[in-house]
């Protein structure tokens, strides 16, 4: 059984979002793109709308809905402002979904219920000055100290730390046969010693809160221990799967916004007493646009397809999150093209999704990492 067809949940939601997208998104992302304001006011209203924690069980305040759902609400968010689209995957996918994954009840009910409400945004603290795609250079440590973890350390670009109140980070918590143990554990941001520095200046996102974390002799309860202890490594490659998903997903809404400016301005704009849509190589570099947004879709739906089947899905996330961020780039570059001076200009939106879609070869394992990962899952 082969069916390409949205269910009737996902054809609700996808419209709901979509109008909320264009009618109460869009409208202000060249500005926040220009004063860096986060969109708070967006999130109140996604929150109202149930959106917050869309995947979740309906237990913990969630909407129980699919993977599926999940990334067309990312999609529908980053076509009309991609900084509210990664907000949006950061929340649900490195905030919400590691706690639903290796929580306790209790850390469920405490931690990720204000999640799905709204009430705290959802952040996750992997990466290091140190850290990044060798995640194993991780410096951060958390030593036993009576019935607490006492925690030190930094750590680097961090989206949503500024409006969680608690978020998930890993640290070394001890040595095991020569090697350094891992775990991840949450911890309040208003704990003492606990500081969020909110100064980048980034290349887009500009709406997004990218954030450095310092830990200075942060006292936190052990029970504040996420899964297993030295399992810290294993449960974020599995929360990074999820994430692939959301990063494909969010370039897919990017590359389709960069896509839908092209045509409209390729149909307007007259150059030599035609509009540019009536020369060929516009038209085909029109389809060769369209086609890729395609292919990309189709793989962000089935990543998250076999993900809510309970199926392998880490090569299919990886595949996703690879050609979709290398096409949204690919899209937003032509886009620029097609409009020629004027898609340099801001005014005109698509130089912004080029510099927003950039992130997304980077972010959640770079497309260097993303071939090491589809390279060693088809046995090489
Ligand atoms: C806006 C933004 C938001 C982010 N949000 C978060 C977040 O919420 N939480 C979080 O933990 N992190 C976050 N990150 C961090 C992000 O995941 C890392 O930047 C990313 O994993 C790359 O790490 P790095 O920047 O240290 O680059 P490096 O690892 O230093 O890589 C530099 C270059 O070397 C290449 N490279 C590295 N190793 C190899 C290799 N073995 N073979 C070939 N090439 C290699 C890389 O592909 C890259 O091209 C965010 C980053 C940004 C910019």
């Amino acid at each position: 059984m082969l069916n390409f067809d949205l269910t009737e949940e996902q054809q609700m939601i996808k419209k709901m979002i979509r109008e909320f997208a264009d009618e109460v998104v869009a409208p202000g992302a060249i500005d926040r793109d220009r004063t860096k304001e986060f969109p708070v006011e967006v999130f109140k209203q996604l929150s109202e709308m149930g959106m917050m924690g869309l995947p979740f069980s309906e237990e913990y305040g969630g909407g129980g809905a699919d993977t599926i759902s999940f990334a067309i609400v990312t999609e529908e968010l980053s076509r009309a402002c991609a900084s509210t689209g990664i907000t949006y995957s950061a929340h649900i996918s490195l905030g919400g979904a590691p706690l639903n994954l290796f929580g306790t009840e209790e850390q469920k009910h405490t931690y990720l219920t204000p999640i799905c409400t709204g009430e705290s945004f959802g952040a996750f603290g992997l990466t290091e000055s140190n850290a990044g795609s060798d995640a194993g250079g991780t410096q951060t440590t958390a030593k036993v100290d009576g019935n607490d973890y006492v925690i030190n350390g930094s750590k680097v670009f961090i989206t949503n730390a500024s409006y969680a109140k608690h978020l998930a980070i890993t640290a070394i918590t001890g040595t095991e046969g020569g090697k350094k143990e891992v775990s991840a554990i949450i911890v309040p941001t208003d704990a003492e010693g606990f500081t969020v520095i909110d100064n980048y200046e980034k290349m887009g996102l500009n709406a997004s809160n990218t954030t450095e974390l310092v830990l200075d002799n942060v006292r936190v309860p052990k029970e504040n221990l996420l899964g297993t202890q030295g399992n810290g490594f294993r449960q974020f490659l599995v929360t990074l799967d999820g994430g692939r998903i959301g990063i494909g997903a969010m370039a897919v809404g990017i590359a389709q916004a960069a896509f839908d400016r092209a045509l409209r301005y390729s149909k307007e704009r007259k150059q030599f007493g035609k509009t540019l849509s009536e020369f060929q190589i516009t038209q085909f570099k029109l389809a060769d646009m369209a086609m890729k947004i395609e292919l990309a879709r189709n793989m962000v739906h089935k990543a998250a397809w076999l993900k809510d089947q309970g199926r392998p899905f880490s090569k299919e996330a990886s595949m996703c999150k690879l050609y979709a961020s290398e096409i949204a780039m690919e899209v937003a570059s032509e886009a620029i093209q097609i409009h020629g001076g004027y898609g340099y200009m801001k005014e005109y939106e698509v130089e912004r999704y080029m510099r927003d879609a950039k992130l997304l070869e980077i972010g959640e394992g770079t497309s260097e990492v993303q071939r090491m990962v589809i390279a060693r899952l088809i046995g090489c």
